[in-house]
């Protein structure tokens, strides 16, 4: 069994294994070379013993007591007189612990953090504290920094809305490259300017970035992220799509009313009423046969009709069909007109009373059935059967109005822009139908359409040639929101037409930043700055062999632009879904 690198030439004399194993050793090499000047010396000058922790094993620590020489070195001329001889395999000079104990404590650092790497440290028989582990971390090389050409910077938030960072990406080896404290022009500039290789810098839409790459990279070709252009466009068509729908749900609402004052008073249902109602319908009541009364004494009197109904304030027919009539006049019920849902009364009476209030349940079930009429009417049964007057019956029924009244009204706008951004043949025939029916609702959300298709075409081609006409539609469109879409294109024009042609975009670095979050997150805000960049820019050995994969495979497609094309298109595409559900969510 290895128990130490080959390279060391060491002779275990003694193990003792108690609580813990302890292993004493002595270095067997004739020779060692000086540290100073490479000379090999094989004059022993004295012995000391040194502790070392090592790896733990069989569930125990493990301590290393190792004898070690110091030599003499035997070129005159050195300043050094006298050195140690060094185990550069096991240990570092002066360390605590081997090498491999280093390491993996500053991998359990790299993934759990300091605190909780003591922790199942300490668990796991490592000997290192908390502040060892960031010690380590701190000490640890970066991996080495390569010369970056094509970067990708984007965001990210320590609080978010209130302070951000930032997260540079080398997109060409999908690693990240750099992360700082803020998004500053001066900053990030700073850094561009540090790095005078830099021939693309993919971003954000974001003024900041623009700037900081405009004056520290010059040199460099500015990449408008797809993504965020892509969300751009999202964002101007689902304000339309929500603009739209207000106006629709507006005029029906105004339609609605109109109905509703044409249409006959609800039918007394004795049962629902309210207590109050009640009330007030038994105090009318009482009312009305007081004034019958009244007009009676007053008829006894002598008196005609026409003063009668000057006194008690009423109308002098009404005065007259009372008298003509003899007794207390009821109040004269109005006849409902027929409706479909009267056979079906009982049963909605039924599940009404059983607590059943989904309309859209209701339906279903009055179609299985038989029932045949419009899901409207039955709407407008159910609206009677709430309390008269109460605020939750009108925003109902104003609620299912609205939503019964179009497409538009029936589909989230979340779900209409999702629709509207997909491309046409992934759609199945349902949701084709429902995109048909959105896109008649309104000249303008076809407009809309039109506009977001032609826009997406570009990117999943990257024909960014045909830029400047979609500009000039959507500046004519009279669709407000794909004004300003324009506006911003056409300040950022270079940009985005780069973003509209060449193949960089910053969908790694989004994933960059998912990792930084969570990373940032397991360090439970208290996260310094350095030791979060050091986690981020540390990658396990794992990761940098997943990575080297991932780039072949990259390379490998790259021979075959149509599945590029694809593989972005599906990132671009399953980002906006993810974008709209959480919008809609
Ligand atoms: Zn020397």
């Amino acid at each position: 069994m290895m128990i130490f690198p080959d390279q060391v030439s060491i002779l275990i004399e003694q193990i003792s294994v108690a609580d813990e194993i302890t292993l004493t050793l002595r270095t067997m090499s004739p020779t060692a070379s000086c540290p100073n000047c490479g000379t090999l010396s094989t004059r022993v000058q004295s012995r000391y013993s040194r502790t070392l922790h090592d790896l733990p094993s069989t569930g125990r620590p493990v301590d290393l007591i190792v004898h070690v020489r110091r030599f003499f070195c035997t070129k005159s001329t050195c300043a050094q007189k006298i050195f140690a001889e060094r185990l550069p395999e096991l240990c570092h000079p002066h360390a605590q612990r081997t090498i491999r104990l280093q390491e993996a404590l500053s991998q359990l650092g790299l993934v759990v953090g300091g605190q909780a790497g003591a922790r199942v440290g300490s668990q796991l028989g490592f000997s290192g504290s908390r502040d060892t582990i960031l010690r380590l971390l701190r000490q640890s090389d970066l991996p080495e920094p390569r010369t970056p050409h094509v970067v990708g910077v984007d965001e990210w938030a320590w609080k978010r809305g209130r302070r951000y960072g930032t997260l540079l990406c080398d997109l060409q080896r999908g690693i990240p490259i750099d992360v700082l404290p803020d998004r500053s022009v001066e900053r990030v500039s700073a850094w561009f300017k540090r790095h005078p290789s830099i021939e693309v810098v993919s971003r954000d839409r974001s003024s900041e970035f623009a700037a900081a790459a405009s004056q520290g990279a010059p040199q460099a070709v500015q990449v408008a992220d797809r993504w965020h252009v892509g969300k751009n466009l999202a964002e101007a068509l689902s304000t339309v799509l929500a603009r739209c729908r207000a106006d629709q749900a507006k005029a029906n609402r105004a339609k609605v009313k109109r109905e509703e004052s044409l249409r006959e008073p609800p039918p007394q249902r004795a049962a629902y009423r309210s207590k109050g109602e009640e009330q007030v319908r038994l105090a009318r009541k009482a009312e009305r046969e007081q004034r019958y009364a009244q007009v009676l004494a007053l008829h006894q009197q002598g008196l005609g009709a026409i003063d009668i109904a000057a006194r008690v304030g009423m109308g002098e027919r009404t005065i007259r069909s009372w008298l003509a009539c003899g007794r207390y006049p009821e109040p004269k019920r109005r006849r409902r007109r027929p409706s479909l849902i009267d056979r079906y009364e009982n049963i909605v009476l039924k599940r009404w009373d059983e607590g059943c209030r989904n309309g859209a349940r209701l339906y279903q079930e009055l179609r299985q059935q038989g029932y045949r009429g419009s899901q409207k009417a039955l709407y407008r049964y159910l609206a009677r059967l709430r309390p008269v007057g109460s605020t939750r019956r009108r925003q109902a029924a104003g609620k299912e109005e609205a939503w019964l009244a179009g497409p538009l009204e029936r589909l989230s706008t979340g779900r209409s822009t999702w629709l509207f951004m997909r491309k046409s043949e992934d759609l199945s025939q349902e949701e084709h139908k429902e995109l048909i029916q959105i896109r008649q609702a309104s000249p303008e959300i076809e407009a809309a359409y039109q506009l977001v298709q032609t826009f997406l075409q570009m990117l999943r081609d990257r024909s960014g040639q045909h830029l400047e006409v979609w500009l000039q539609a959507a500046e004519t469109s009279h669709l407000p929101e794909f004004e300003s879409v324009a506006a911003g294109i056409r300040q950022d024009y270079a940009a985005v037409l780069a973003g509209l042609t060449l193949m960089w975009n910053n969908g790694q670095t989004e994933g960059q930043i998912t990792r930084l979050k969570l990373i940032k997150r397991s360090m439970y805000g208290r996260a310094k700055f350095d030791l979060l960049r050091l986690r981020v820019l540390h990658r396990s050995k794992d990761a940098q062999k997943e990575n080297a994969i991932t780039r072949e495979a990259h390379r490998q497609r790259q021979g075959d632009p149509a599945t590029v094309a694809q593989t972005e298109e599906n990132t671009l595409t399953s980002k906006h879904t993810t974008s709209l559900i959480s919008e809609v969510a």
